[in-house]
């Protein structure tokens, strides 16, 4: 007997710092293909798959206004990065075999479908991966936070959030070689804690609708699928069973 996935439909989110991979900056294509080839095994599972890109490998808002640019400017200019990278994505899961679809918040017709929540899920019914570039499309968000409005919107069972580590730490483990990983945390602790797995706007959006998410290496071989189908992987944060 062949396994069931363990969810029907998700939100994966893959922060800039995954897409970076080896390089110094900008985009690996060594790790964006090796994602995409993921994300196609998980289709294949008959999972329906929307995917939400941040930026920081490009542009971080918080960043250049700390070197004195207007807030709001430099948040834009993030939200545009995070195109950059969907267009990446979707020209390596095309070449992976996988139809797509990027919607981006902020309106670019030439590049990409204006975000329609109606559409992405039509997508996503006739097995569309759907990419949400853009971020919520508004300054002082985060993508993180756009990743759960899109997962309460299309009613996603999980949002996976791929990091470079295996999980959420009580420190940082890549400075503390005695950091803890957690394999299991309510929303309250990430937020009491002050645990910076995600924003707290995020954190709570998902406390409030009951959202689980799972956070886990994205390097790791095999462990988007892992994820996807109830093994063991990273942290669970929120209920899950
Ligand atoms: N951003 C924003 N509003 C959003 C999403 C993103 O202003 O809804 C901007 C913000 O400046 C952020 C940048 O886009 O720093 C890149 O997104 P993020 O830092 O979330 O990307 P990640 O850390 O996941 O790579």
């Amino acid at each position: 007997m062949v396994k069931k996935p363990r969810f029907k439909r998700i939100i994966l989110k893959i922060s800039g710092e995954v897409l970076v991979g080896e390089e110094e900056y900008g985009i690996s294509s060594r790790v964006i293909s090796a994602i995409s080839r993921e994300i196609k095994e998980v289709t294949t599972r008959g999972v329906q798959v929307a995917v939400v890109v941040g930026g920081g490998n490009l542009f971080r808002g918080v960043d250049a206004s700390s070197r004195g640019m207007d807030r709001a400017t430099a948040d834009y200019m993030g939200m545009l990065a995070t195109v950059i990278n969907g267009l990446a994505l979707q020209d390596a899961l095309e070449k992976a075999g996988v139809p797509t679809r990027v919607q981006s918040a902020i309106e670019m017709r030439q590049v990409a479908e204006p975000y329609i929540r109606r559409r992405a899920l039509r997508h996503m019914e006739k097995a569309r991966v759907v990419i949400f570039a853009g971020g919520t499309g508004n300054p002082y968000f985060s993508t993180d936070t756009a990743a759960s409005l899109r997962a309460m919107e299309i009613g996603a069972d999980v949002l996976l959030k791929a990091t470079k580590v295996d999980g959420v730490y009580d420190s940082d483990p890549m400075k503390n070689k005695e950091a803890l990983k957690f394999d299991r945390l309510s929303y309250i602790d990430v937020l009491k804690k002050n645990l910076r797995v995600m924003d707290a706007t995020a954190v709570s959006l998902c406390m409030d609708n009951h959202l689980p998410i799972i956070v886990f290496n994205a390097r790791k071989k095999g462990n988007i699928l892992r994820a996807v189908m109830g093994e063991k992987v990273g942290t669970i944060i929120g209920d899950m069973g």
